[in-house]
């Protein structure tokens, strides 16, 4: 009986704590409006589209995307600067087209997945108790789409008119360099056409309640070193050996990548403001049936760095440490340093980075509006890698990193790669100020 009376006891606790998570769940759901569950309905419909490499769907994502834009009464254009590549451009006309526009983009590619390493599988957009919504591409950069889309259909509805004409472009291949993406349509007519004033990409989550904001990519550059020497016998020690001139040049590389990163971890720079270089590959010795000759000193040998360079800097100095310490050519050695992909400079000569003080209008439309919309902005910063928004810097075209994401994990490219529901739409009320706002902005200002 004692028994029966305790466990009937535990019976109505349990009850009673069913009954308060209930509440708590109601409660929870019920702040989230049926228009906001119709946004996040549509962000978890682009993530369950498989676009990560090698194969991404380009064909089902760019069909549901101009569907979307469709409903929104935006044009639609297609373009395949690269065979099964689309590349789709939404557009809304502004009451004068005669303005340059402002362009909105976003790549449809990811970068591939582990489903084994992943709690939930990566595209299934599952969306858990806390409302993370675990999906690869949810923060690189899928997110922007429908966070862009969202907040266009809003201020259709709202009935605002653009004084600017609006585009919002979704491109391939960004994570495979936008060799066949943004590249390409930056170098277009069709691009030129647009008379784009200023663009929007992506940028990356903020671990703090500030918007993180960046007006630079640091840019990959290649060095290739290579020595040539007389051959020698294993057992002879003689100067101008080929392997020993590149190891001297090896060893003072690595000294000089030692110093940049001190000052990373001394606090002085950010990791994307020193010039990281890394070592990809080192070619030398002569085959043998079984591994390598190895009483043969060889004739030549060659090392490749992957360099990345922040725009500011400039990459003359590294010539001079090259031509005069590194790999002289009285010591037999010779060089490549080539960028891959846009130089540092833009094609008017200036670096390949947006101005975010009163020189640039378009800086203080921007960051009033985020100020606006209630958020805050930290430092504007070089971003330690790349995206499309450098090919578009490169004609000049002022260009800001942003991904509205604040109080969220960087979680980009790696597994259970998650975004939660209500940060998701804080980013789309961002838009609707940042957007509004730069297609408002009068003529004469730029
Ligand atoms: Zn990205």
């Amino acid at each position: 009986m004692a028994i029966q009376l305790s466990s009937g006891g535990q019976r109505s606790t349990t009850l009673l704590l069913l009954l308060l998570l209930l509440l708590l769940l109601f409660s929870t759901s019920s702040a989230i409006t049926e228009l906001e569950q119709a946004q996040i309905d549509l962000f978890q419909q682009y993530l369950r589209i498989n676009t990560a490499h090698p194969s991404p769907d380009y064909a089902a994502a760019t069909s549901f995307l101009s569907s979307q834009g469709h409903s929104i009464g935006l044009r639609s254009q297609t373009f395949f600067f690269s065979p099964n590549k689309p590349l789709l451009l939404l557009s809304w006309p502004g009451s004068d087209p005669s303005l340059p526009s402002i362009l909105l983009n976003s790549h449809i590619d990811s970068v591939p997945v582990e489903p084994s390493k992943w709690s939930h599988p990566p595209f299934a957009a599952h969306r858990d108790p806390h409302g993370r919504i675990f999906a690869r591409g949810s923060q690189d950069d899928k997110c922007l789409a429908v966070q862009y889309l969202e907040a266009l259909r809003a201020l259709k509805a709202s009935g605002f008119s653009p004084l600017r004409s609006i585009h919002v472009s979704f491109v391939p291949d960004e994570e495979i360099g936008g060799a066949d993406g943004a590249a390409r349509f930056a170098e277009s007519d069709e691009f030129k056409e647009l008379n784009v004033g200023f663009v929007l990409d992506e940028g990356q989550a903020s671990p703090t309640d500030e918007f993180r904001v960046f007006y630079a990519d640091r840019l990959p550059w290649s060095l290739i070193v290579k020595a040539v020497g007389s051959p020698g016998h294993g057992s002879r020690l003689y100067d101008g050996a080929a392997l020993e001139n590149l190891m001297e040049c090896v060893e003072a590389i690595a000294r000089f990548r030692d110093n940049q990163f001190d000052l990373v971890k001394e606090g002085l720079r950010a990791s994307s403001e020193v010039i990281s270089v890394n070592t990809i590959y080192m070619k030398a010795g002569i085959p043998s049936p079984t591994g390598f000759v190895m009483n043969m000193q060889p004739s030549e040998g060659e090392v490749g760095y992957d360099v990345r360079v922040p725009p500011t800097v400039d990459i003359g100095f590294l010539r001079t440490r090259l031509d005069e310490e590194w790999a002289p050519v009285t010591r037999n050695m010779t060089y490549e340093l080539f960028p891959r992909g846009p130089k540092l400079r833009d094609n008017g000569g200036r670096p390949l980075a947006t101005a975010t003080d009163e020189s640039n209008p378009w800086w203080s439309v921007f960051e009033k509006a985020v100020i606006a919309s209630g958020g805050k902005l930290s430092k504007p910063e070089i971003l330690a890698s790349t995206t499309d928004a450098r090919f578009m810097r490169q004609w000049g075209i002022p260009a800001l990193g942003f991904s509205p994401m604040t109080n969220t994990p960087i979680l980009l490219h790696e597994h259970n790669e998650h975004l939660k529901d209500t940060v998701f739409l804080k980013g789309i009320k961002v838009y609707e100020h940042i957007i509004s706002a730069l297609s408002s902005f009068p003529a004469n200002s730029s």
